[in-house]
């Protein structure tokens, strides 16, 4: 099979390029992960599967990925423009619990569903409020380079010093400042300057809170990643993934603190996400539409039905998400389980196509899915479309056991006899089983119920 160059749409210059590690053996990838206050929900699940997606791609294409996950345990505030109430903060009143106990509760829940949906192990899954000395030490370096002033709440970075701030995102500054609210904040110098340290004032409850130049505060959330991208990969890493909202903000932030401290760009490449919407609806506490994974479960759909759901959609679409459109994955994905199940009886001749191709082109992985329909596929086929999903298509396709292949016997056997009652028995026994058997010229061929 011929090798395509792996192309990525890359944010940094707006275009499909062809990837080229700095290191092929050890590609370095950071995703910004989950602030853990609350259920994540399938939205914020579906960018971890994507970035699974292209792990899982790079490695089929020989490189070796390292890739650091991040989990932002310390709570930043609901706005991003360092304003609002802390998430987690909100989370403990929520739940009577304190936010060291809101974090650990819902890092473990998000850890759990990561690895139940079958996620590569990240080389390292970093927490944020273990970073907390090493951000200070940003912050310092930061101030020596003269790229930091304080004002009544907090320490804050001056974007104007950075002249290629606007880039990423290509932001209209002018307008910015035209449109910031003139009720927060006046010793902001500009609109678009950003909190790296924040103090807690008098009359603020805020649990999470660390002592740092005689002021007793909490990092702005911009700051975990530099400092752990400093710490963890070094500059530049090769790709940073992230969702689309993080575009104008927070990866913007994250590279202006991070280039100013460390005279490096941050990231070669940088891939986004698309978000997904709930019928036609953006998801809300409102709307009632903030399905969990749990959610699903409860509708007897499977994890691996949502990751087929997921999969068959680009990551840079904005997808439409409903439960019938989940029900039409769930029977592909059935589908494909049968095929496997008849690879387990008969020999089925190969004329795979060259997903790899497919995929190296911006990890399009809907139209894989569109070949892998339209293709015979042997059983090693399988086994090389499960490496590269992650679907855990063979693993939910057993062989079935020799008890049963003797059910299928005696029916077949009560059949020919042409006793009709105890063939039906046999089949009801089948059907306990999760197993049908298909009638067919050739003989009987079992096949999944769901
Ligand atoms: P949070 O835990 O609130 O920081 O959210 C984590 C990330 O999930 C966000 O920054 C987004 O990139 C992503 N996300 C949130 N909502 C959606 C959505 N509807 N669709 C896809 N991704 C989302
Ligand atoms: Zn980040």
């Amino acid at each position: 099979m011929s090798k395509s160059k792996l192309r990525l749409y890359n944010t940094l210059t707006r275009q499909l390029e062809d990837f080229q590690p700095q290191d092929p053996d050890h590609v370095k990838i950071y995703t910004c992960g989950p602030t853990v206050y609350n259920y994540q929900h399938i939205g914020n699940y579906t960018a971890y599967i994507y970035w699974d997606l292209l792990l899982r791609v790079l490695r089929t294409n020989g490189y070796n990925p390292e890739r650091i996950l991040n989990l932002t345990d310390v709570g930043h505030l609901a706005s991003d423009a360092d304003e609002g109430e802390d998430k987690l903060e909100k989370g403990a009143r929520r739940e009577g619990k304190t936010v060291w106990e809101i974090a650990e509760f819902y890092a473990d829940d998000f850890l759990k569903n990561y690895h139940a949906l079958n996620l590569l192990e990240p080389a390292k899954i970093t927490r944020a409020t273990d970073y907390i000395t090493q951000g200070q030490q940003l912050v310092d370096k930061l101030s020596d380079l003269g790229y930091i002033y304080e004002t009544t709440d907090g320490l804050y970075f001056d974007t104007s010093k950075f002249p290629s701030y606007a880039d990423f995102a290509h932001l209209n500054l002018n307008q910015l400042q035209a449109g910031a609210r003139v009720e927060f904040n006046h010793e902001k110098k500009h609109a678009s300057d950003f909190a790296v340290w924040k103090f807690i004032q008098p009359d603020e409850d805020h649990a999470m809170q660390w002592e740092y130049r005689g002021h007793i505060g909490y990092p702005g959330w911009h700051l975990e990643c530099s400092t752990i991208i400093h710490a963890e990969l070094g500059e530049p890493i090769d790709i940073h993934t992230g969702g689309i909202d993080h575009i104008p903000v927070h990866h913007t932030n994250e590279i202006a603190q991070s280039e100013a401290a460390y005279g490096h760009k941050l990231a070669n490449y940088w891939l986004h996400c698309n978000f997904i919407t709930i019928d036609g609806e953006k998801i809300s506490k409102s709307l009632g539409n903030v399905y969990t994974l749990q959610d699903l479960q409860d509708r007897s759909f499977s994890l691996m039905d949502f990751k087929m759901w997921v999969l068959q959609g680009h990551y840079q679409s904005e997808r439409n998400f409903s439960f019938d459109d989940l029900a039409a994955a769930q029977q592909r994905r059935l589908n494909w389980r049968n095929r496997i199940a008849l690879c387990r009886q008969t020999d089925v001749s190969s004329n795979m196509p060259n997903i790899l191709d497919t995929l190296n082109d911006n990890l399009n992985s809907a139209a894989t899915f569109a070949l892998i329909d339209n293709s015979d596929l042997s059983l090693d086929d399988w086994h090389y479309i499960d490496e590269l999903f992650g679907l855990g298509l063979i693993q939910d396709s057993p062989d079935i056991t020799p008890d049963l292949m003797q059910l299928i016997t005696q029916r077949e056997q009560a059949r020919a006899a042409k006793d009709y009652t105890k063939s039906d028995q046999l089949r009801d026994q089948l059907t306990t089983h999760n197993l049908t058997v298909k009638d067919t010229p050739d003989g009987p061929i079992w096949q999944y119920l769901h």
